[in-house]
């Protein structure tokens, strides 16, 4: 028998009554019983979303929200700035790009999040922009962005902000409505406890008053049709069923818990895991880094490749290794998902014994006496 053990951004572990609510048999979504599960995760998912706005759900992997965002905020020919500082921001663009938008990026070093200031410059010079397409946790480098720095600017220069928080949504802190941002968009195999298949849409009223004045050429994607079924209740096509019925679970383990703990024991495994790496003599590769993933270079001399696969096959510790040109230079730990403070010790003590395997020299015990002093100073465990 071999325990395995799943460390990566999406998708991520379950809970055990997520697991259950998925293995019940399935209902009809035109009843009353799927409207009061549907009405009961609306309400729940404003929450998560700490929004008073709509929040849509589609049967989609994330990319296709974004898509849907892409395609309803903007139109053809249209300047759109998108921040661009890895794979996920370089899907803004792609899309931006594949519906004829032209898009305006802010290219920033892979690892490093861009300043307020940066984005204010490239609206100055562009000032035809309406858009803003940013990333809350840039999952292929473990960066995080200020979004909240990023939604004043867009209030003060009136444009509309969208924020992929596919990764970040759950696992760190984001207040949609405090913070004023206008498309946050989400997907369910990240930090929200679920098995891939659900996307998610908040919008506010001043971009909504954007999609109303547009010619949107879309069906499936079209918001109008899914705004005037949210209103019912009801949605324009088959929800995933069994999906939404677990969601509900997840919510109310989220609301039990409350939003901002959840934050607070994400925000304490990703400081562990950074000082642990440390402790190890390893180097945390972004400048701002998230706490829903983390990324640490692999140390020279060591193939990163092998590093992942030892890990995985030997130790049944699933990280995930580099995208593009991070290929076999960083290895990524997700705190996201169904994780808790234990799990810590297990990827730290996992990472450890995998590097001294492959002959890298380390205080064995060294990261996971760490782990331990940060959660007991923290009172994790009183
Ligand atoms: C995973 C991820 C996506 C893509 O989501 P899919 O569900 O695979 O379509 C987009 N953006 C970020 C930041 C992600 O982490």
């Amino acid at each position: 028998m071999k325990k395995k053990y799943l460390f990566t951004p999406g998708p991520t572990p379950l809970p055990p009554q997520i697991q259950e609510a998925l293995s019940r048999p399935i209902i009809h979504h035109r009843t009353t019983e799927y409207q009061e599960i549907f009405s009961e995760v609306n309400e729940g998912l404003r929450y998560l979303f700490q929004t008073e706005n709509p929040v849509f759900t589609f049967a989609s992997s994330g990319t296709g929200a974004m898509e849907g965002a892409v395609v309803n905020l903007t139109r053809e020919g249209e300047k759109a700035l998108a921040i661009v500082g890895g794979k996920f921001g370089e899907r803004w663009q792609e899309i931006l790009e594949a519906f004829g938008r032209e898009c305006i990026p802010l290219e920033v070093e892979w690892g490093t999040a861009p300043s307020a200031e940066e984005v204010e410059k490239l609206l100055t010079e562009h000032p035809e922009i309406e858009v803003i397409f940013a990333t809350l946790c840039e999952t292929s480098t473990g960066t995080k962005t200020d979004i909240e720095a990023l939604s004043s600017l867009a209030r003060r220069k009136n444009k509309i902000l969208v924020v992929d928080a596919i990764s970040g949504l759950g696992a760190m802190e984001l207040r949609t409505d405090e913070w004023g941002i206008d498309v946050v968009v989400a997907g369910s195999q990240k930090g929200m406890m679920l098995p891939p298949g659900l996307a998610f849409l908040s919008i506010s009223e001043r971009a909504w008053n954007k999609v109303m004045d547009n010619q949107v050429k879309a069906y499936y994607w079209d918001f109008k049709k899914m705004r005037k079924s949210y209103e019912k209740n009801d949605t324009p096509f088959t929800p995933a069923v069994s999906l939404v019925v677990a969601l509900r679970e997840s919510l109310s383990l989220i609301k039990e818990e409350g939003i901002e703990n959840v934050w607070k024991r994400y925000s304490l495994m990703a400081y562990a895991t950074r000082e642990a790496c440390q402790e190890l003599g390893l180097e945390i590769f972004s400048r701002s880094p998230a706490e829903a993933v983390t990324a640490v270079k692999v140390p020279s001399g060591i193939d990163g490749g092998n590093l992942f696969r030892l890990m995985k096959d030997k130790l049944g510790i699933q990280a995930a290794g580099g995208q593009a040109q991070l290929k076999g230079k960083i290895l990524r730990i997700a705190h996201m998902g169904y994780m808790d403070y234990m799990d810590i010790f297990l990827v730290i003590s996992g990472l450890e014994t995998a590097l001294s395997i492959m002959g890298y020299p380390l205080e064995k015990g060294k990261g996971i006496s760490k782990v331990a002093e940060i959660f007991v100073k923290e009172g994790v465990f009183s």
